[in-house]
């Protein structure tokens, strides 16, 4: 994996870190956008508790873990030390573990069918913590992919605020591996605008220079800062 211009990845974590932030700003004041206008979330699965901390020493706050038990594992004692950490969840929520996801997670970017947001709006309700959710968007319509097919977004958007009454601010996506990311960032900020929904999640190591010039509000970046993760997840 190399970074989105292809130059050799720094030596340091912090290096790193400060490279991926860097092309962030330069990409935003490119197409003209607010300078804070993206907000890195950096994805620490796979790498231990020390690689958390050393981006957190590095002055990063906002973390995506894509399974809840990893999460758990290494992130209760850093959240505790550093309140102001904002930890994602990015990979698919089984019903099961929407207790532990409610407790540990400040945003729920995986919320991909009805029986889910059902399952949090109880866990909400019954807790009162109420972590933002952003809603998966299956844009490339592939068949084993999680996501809220396109034509049913809105739809959903609305069942989840008017029937379920969730804290949804936002639609993430994942697009196909091989295909050009580019008509599905747009797909995906349009589908965001018309529905009234903030945040827009896209972007990944090797693509999000162009998920931020299609509006992304969100990348998750994992591999640009952290290093390659073993080939098998
Ligand atoms: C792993 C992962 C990322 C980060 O991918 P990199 O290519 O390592 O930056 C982003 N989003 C999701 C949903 C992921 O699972």
């Amino acid at each position: 994996m190399t970074t989105p211009d292809s130059s050799p990845l720094a030596p340091t974590l912090a290096g790193r870190l400060a490279e991926v932030r860097r092309q962030i700003g330069e990409t935003l004041a490119d197409c003209g956008r607010a300078p804070g206008a993206v907000t890195l979330v950096a994805v620490s699965k796979t790498h231990g508790a020390d690689a958390a901390a050393e981006a957190i020493a590095a002055g990063q706050r906002v973390f995506g873990e894509n399974r809840v038990q990893e999460a758990k594992a290494k992130w209760p004692a850093l959240k505790e030390a550093h309140p102001d950490i904002e930890l994602h969840l990015i990979g698919p929520l089984q019903t099961n573990k929407v207790r532990e996801a409610v407790a540990l997670f400040d945003v729920i970017e995986t919320v991909d069918r009805p029986k889910l947001a059902e399952a949090l709006a109880e866990e909400m309700a019954r807790t009162g913590r109420r972590p933002r959710c952003l809603i998966e968007v299956n844009t490339g319509e592939e068949v084993q992919k999680a996501g809220i097919l396109p034509a049913e977004v809105d739809a959903f958007v609305a069942a989840c605020r008017d029937t379920w009454k969730l804290p949804v601010t936002g639609l993430m996506c994942i697009p196909p591996v091989d295909e050009e990311p580019a008509m599905h960032f747009a797909l995906l900020a349009q589908m965001a605008k018309r529905n009234g929904l903030d945040e827009v999640s896209m972007g990944m190591s090797g693509d999000f220079p162009s998920a931020i010039r299609f509006g992304a509000t969100h990348v998750r970046v994992g591999t640009a800062i952290f290093g390659a993760r073993p080939a098998v997840e």
